[in-house]
């Protein structure tokens, strides 16, 4: 039987195997790894590159960058995926708050600030523009997180924040640390209680205390809430290094919605190559566990995350190759273009900006223009015409592609 097949487990693919699923098309997602999920601080950054709000940059963008994955769906396709992003996380008890109207400044384990446009409620009183002093509260034991490093620098540009460190009731005493382990130790109330002790003693007149975002996988709302109410303060959690574990929420989120409404995951099968004929694409190989898997397909998506995911190698001849269907790149012709002479150009390094160009249905694009694949569509950071780095809008893109490459796929959308 042929099928529908989405590569890639990152917020792209993820969010078009959903979209596709609950369009009943009961969907097979391969992915090679985890996405970026696992990695990033698990809010949704739509834009973020200039003084535009990010309602006002998918108003025109159209304008400044016509190739712009934003301008190609268009900006309505883009709120759409945001409204459906929102009550999924609703539906599943960790909301996100936020919008379009204006990025939220949260600030960071280094003590910088980044916006963001979508962020987790357990990270919205962190907005530094609410004003109140804060309290940065960690744990010796939890490494590349320290209060008063973060809280230093936030002092220096003018947030009155200072650090703390608490300790770990004995019964809960580790060989080793992680912000995993954390996560597991805030699922359990007792441990919270102690905690939320210590930091009601060490507050002062704080009004809110910024943790590690580690408070717990299962229950993080209900974990906010005891510590808040233990505390006497705002609580909210500040993006740790990785494992990121508001990410690893956010993936558990889109794997039982997946899963409910049909779909399946299959982490661990690399996608090696495709076969198609009549610009349709009838076969995909996988490998997993040193064995090759032939998939008959009616349909792929192809979100494979681009040179930070996987789904783009580069080498040292100046090579730049799809990975999993061999499609088209569009990148600069040789080696000597792909970096400016600045490590921080306005413009941003040329090779950021390379993937697979497409038409506005999202498919893909040879070096003729002409259409490569009917049956497929590209979304996320495989894409062409975008740096999302310097734009600050991976999530973003990553999402809204995503959700609109599912729905044209299941021939929801024209
Ligand atoms: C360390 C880090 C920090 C980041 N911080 C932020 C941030 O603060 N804000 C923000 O907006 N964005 C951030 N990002 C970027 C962002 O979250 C993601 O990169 C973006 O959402 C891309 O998602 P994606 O779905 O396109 O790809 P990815 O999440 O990269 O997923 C790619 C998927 O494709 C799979 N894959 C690749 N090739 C193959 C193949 N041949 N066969 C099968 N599977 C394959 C991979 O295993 C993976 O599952 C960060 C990224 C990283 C790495």
């Amino acid at each position: 039987m042929r099928t529908t097949i989405v590569i890639g487990a990152g917020l792209s693919g993820l969010m078009g195997a959903l979209t596709l699923a609950e369009a009943g098309l009961r969907p097979l997602l391969l992915a090679k790894g985890q996405g970026a999920t696992h990695w990033t601080a698990g809010t949704i950054d739509v834009w973020g590159a200039d003084e535009r709000t990010p309602y006002e940059a998918l108003r025109t963008i159209s304008e400044s960058h016509p190739a712009h994955p934003y301008a190609l769906i268009g900006a309505g396709v883009v709120e759409e995926a945001i409204e459906r992003f929102r009550a999924l996380t609703e539906a599943a008890r960790y909301p996100y708050v936020g919008g379009l109207e204006r990025n939220v400044l949260l600030p960071t384990a280094a003590g910088a600030l980044r916006p963001a446009t979508l962020l987790p409620v357990t990270m919205a009183a962190g907005d530094v523009r609410l004003g109140g002093d804060m309290v940065i509260a960690g744990f010796r034991e939890l490494r590349d997180f320290y209060p008063p490093f973060i809280a230093a620098n936030l002092s220096a540009q003018g947030i009155a924040a200072r650090g703390v460190y608490l300790t770990i009731p004995p019964a809960f005493h580790r060989r080793e640390y992680t912000t995993v382990t954390f996560a597991r130790m805030f699922d359990d109330p007792t441990f919270r209680s102690d905690i939320g002790r210590q930091l009601r003693v060490q507050r002062g007149t704080a009004t809110r205390i910024g943790l590690p975002a580690v408070l717990g996988l299962r229950d993080p709302l209900g974990a906010v809430a005891h510590l808040q109410n233990e505390s006497g303060a705002q609580v909210f959690e500040i993006p740790t290094l990785p494992p990121s574990v508001p990410g690893m929420r956010l993936f558990a989120l889109f794997q039982n919605a997946l899963e409910q409404a049909g779909g399946r995951l299959q982490i661990g099968s690399d996608v090696i190559r495709g076969e198609g004929a009549n610009r349709r694409l009838t076969v995909v190989w996988s490998e997993a566990a040193a064995r090759q898997q032939e998939h008959r397909i009616e349909r792929a998506l192809l979100a494979t995350g681009g040179i930070a995911g996987g789904g783009i190698r580069t080498d040292h001849t100046g090579t730049v190759r799809e990975t999993a269907l061999d499609l088209p790149i569009r990148a600069p012709a040789n080696r000597a273009g792909w970096f400016a002479p600045r490590f921080l150009d306005p413009q941003g390094h040329a090779i950021y900006a390379a993937g697979i160009a497409t038409d506005a249905h999202l498919r893909p694009l040879g070096a003729d223009g002409e259409v490569v694949y009917e049956n497929v569509a590209v979304a996320g950071a495989t894409l062409a015409g975008t740096d999302t780095v310097r734009e600050r809008s991976r999530s973003g893109v990553s999402l809204a592609t995503g959700w609109a490459a599912g729905r044209i796929l299941a021939g929801l959308m024209s």
